[in-house]
């Protein structure tokens, strides 16, 4: 699985020139196992993490109707790099809408174009 993520993540990173760095761990890290939020440019996965979170959330669940369980860890990476992108293209803006849907997480636009691009990538790493 870590093999799996780090190669995906690599590609994603200087296909784009990220200047990324990925954490990806067994053990639980951050809140939800993905990216931080801040200008460290840097995502962890806590990818046992969020197999559990997934299996607990109906509304993560929802999400990521379609996908199977296994490839819940790359959706969750392919989602924060959906993040990245956003971020690296204009990242005050990014913050600023970060901030402000913040409290009402599920409807936040970034999470949702987060998620498009995640589904729309997980195809080509079957
Ligand atoms: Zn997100």
């Amino acid at each position: 699985m870590k093999t799996k993520l780090t190669e995906i993540f690599r590609h994603y990173n200087s296909y784009y020139n990220l200047g990324y760095s990925l954490n990806i761990s067994e053990r639980n890290i951050g809140l939800s196992g993905g990216l931080h939020y801040n200008f460290k440019k840097l995502i962890e996965i806590g990818y046992k993490q969020v197999v559990e979170k997934y299996k607990e959330s109906l509304n993560f669940q929802e999400r990521t109707k379609g996908i199977n369980i296994e490839d819940i860890p790359t959706f969750t990476l392919l989602h924060e790099l959906g993040h990245a992108l956003m971020c690296s293209a204009n990242p005050v803006m990014f913050y600023k809408q970060y901030q402000a849907w913040k409290v009402t997480h599920r409807n936040n636009p970034l999470e949702i174009s987060a998620d498009e691009f995640a589904k729309q990538e997980i195809i080509k790493w079957k």
